[in-house]
């Protein structure tokens, strides 16, 4: 059954949309802003090997941030996403199954993509991966587009992926200049691609900082069409240098294992 003709879930739409006023001043605690759900799209655990959540604490800050979805996206690997979904049941926020995955080039990077809606972790890499995602029916997305610490694409337009890409984050709490979201949502509009907003968090705290509003009801199926409908944009406030250093510091392996912030 549908969300829109289920009669508790319209309920529980209206309760939020009641918020909604509240909402527009303190989006952090709801789910829904108007008739908009509020879903982060590019997320780490600790299977990142430079983030420090666990998949328990990743979910209750996702329920806290008033999440209504978020997707698990660490680097290279699936191993998050059992844990992570149980515990996204539990909190009543909508688990979506992704990766982020570094294409590489003539053995450089030149990019970063997140996989989005997936049924299985990308067998292939590089720009093969690309291929296999959209083969499981899942969205490709890349991340911080514009973000040079990332994307090494300054003598190679973004356009040559063009056809690959479903859509780029428009807003990412964890790109300083704003300058980089207004490029990314430009090229969006330009090339005919969604926009999402993420927190790209690696410490609980970042979780939900960054969100795509999207145009639909608690239902994942609806977040996707609204996706692809380009219905939806992100926004949020901007993380803080002085929380990178835990993600900083496990990444070298010196961050004590039982500290999850
Ligand atoms: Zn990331």
């Amino acid at each position: 059954m549908s969300c829109a003709s289920s009669p508790a879930c319209t309920q529980k739409k209206v309760v939020y949309s009641n918020h909604a006023a509240k909402a527009l001043k303190h989006p952090a605690n709801v789910k829904f802003v108007g008739d908009k759900m509020k879903a982060d799209l590019h997320s780490h655990t600790h299977y990142s090997k430079d983030s420090i959540t666990r998949p328990r604490t990743w979910a209750r800050a996702a329920r806290r941030a008033g999440m209504g979805a978020i997707a698990l996206t660490d680097h290279e690997t699936t191993r998050g996403w059992k844990p992570a979904k149980e515990e996204c049941k539990r909190q009543g926020v909508l688990f979506i199954p992704g990766i982020e995955l570094r294409v590489r080039e003539d053995d450089r990077d030149v990019m970063e993509v997140l996989g989005l809606f997936l049924t299985e972790e990308p067998r292939r890499r590089g720009v093969e991966s690309l291929d296999e995602v959209r083969e499981q029916d899942g969205l490709v997305v890349v991340p911080h587009p514009f973000d040079r610490r990332w994307n090494r694409l300054k003598d190679q337009p973004l356009g040559r992926f063009e056809k690959l890409i479903d859509g780029v984050e428009g807003f990412n709490a964890r790109v300083f200049k704003k300058e980089y979201d207004k490029q990314a949502v430009s090229w969006a509009l330009k090339n005919n691609k969604f926009q999402t907003g993420s927190g790209d968090a690696h410490i609980p705290r970042e979780v939900g900082m960054g969100y795509t509003l999207a145009p639909c009801g608690n239902d994942l199926e609806e977040l996707r069409r609204a996706l692809k409908k380009r219905a939806t944009r992100g926004e949020g406030r901007k993380s803080n240098i002085l929380l990178y250093l835990p993600a900083i510091l496990a990444n070298r392996g010196v961050w004590p294992w039982f500290l999850d912030l």
